[in-house]
């Protein structure tokens, strides 16, 4: 729980930061300055509207907060070559109807998901929206202790024994700088679902390439990369929400997915 007292103490801090990062945007060397207004820019991001997606069952929960962090996962799914919009958009239906259908969702569980094609899709109603405002998130149900604190990621593939594309890997750097623009986060607070949850997402590789992600993302928003802030508390809560689950259960079945192509 949060109190007003809180709320309120975060909001100045949050309001400093942000005039803080304005003025030092306006000191930035030429190149930085211009990688900075990428990230701000951010990728295209097809909403749910874009490809299709079926309402949610129910109205999604928008929270007061801004997320504290970034979670990346893999769908888990075949490392196809087809890096077609049309196979995105399909990709995206079979989550969404999965997680609705089989997991009993009120929605897609995650934010975001980038193709292996490099298509950036809103996952959960809303979340597209709140990221363009930059003050609120939407509750998703992506990591199991975290839903209400972060926004998670789904990259298409399995990643534990191959890297992502070169060009998916990138748009999840655009994504992962943008909404850290949008949402004052340093680049530091980018992990992995493995990180929080028993389980073996984002797969051994991309898990291993998070360190490479942080780098990129940094340099895209031209600041130096930090240390996470330690909290010995929170750090505690979340181990034990992470030990107290049975494996996560996240994987589109393949002929289902086959399905959503029309
Ligand atoms: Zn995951």
């Amino acid at each position: 729980m949060t109190s007003p007292a809180q709320h309120t103490r975060r909001a100045v801090v949050t309001g400093a930061f942000a005039l803080a990062a304005g003025s030092a945007l306006s000191l930035l060397p030429a190149g930085r300055a211009h990688a900075a207004a990428a990230a701000a820019a951010g990728p295209e991001i097809v909403s749910c509207a874009g490809w299709g997606a079926r309402a949610a069952s129910e109205d999604v929960v928008v929270l007061a907060n801004r997320p504290e962090r970034i979670i990346v996962h893999h769908t888990a799914t075949l490392n196809v070559t087809d890096y077609s919009q049309q196979r995105a958009y399909a990709l995206a239906r079979a989550i969404q109807t999965y997680h609705m259908d089989a997991q009993g969702w009120i929605d897609t569980g995650q934010h975001f998901t980038v193709s292996r094609g490099a298509f950036v899709m809103e996952g959960r109603h809303n979340s597209l929206a709140e990221l363009r405002t930059g003050k609120r998130q939407v509750r998703a149900a992506h990591c199991v202790g975290q839903n209400t604190v972060s926004i998670g990621i789904e990259n298409e593939g399995t990643y534990m024994t191959e890297d992502p594309p070169a060009a998916q890997f990138s748009k999840l750097a655009d994504l992962c700088a943008h909404i850290c623009t949008q949402y004052g986060l340093p680049a530091s607070e980018i992990y992995g679902h493995r990180d929080f949850n028993s389980t073996s997402c984002p797969g051994d590789r991309l898990y291993a390439l998070l360190p490479t992600l942080r780098r990129q993302v940094a340099t895209r928003l031209g600041t130096p990369l930090t240390d996470p802030e330690s909290d010995p508390i929170r750090d505690l809560i979340d181990d034990a929400a992470a030990h107290a689950l049975s494996p996560f259960p996240e994987y589109v079945p393949e002929r289902l997915l086959r399905r959503q192509f029309r």
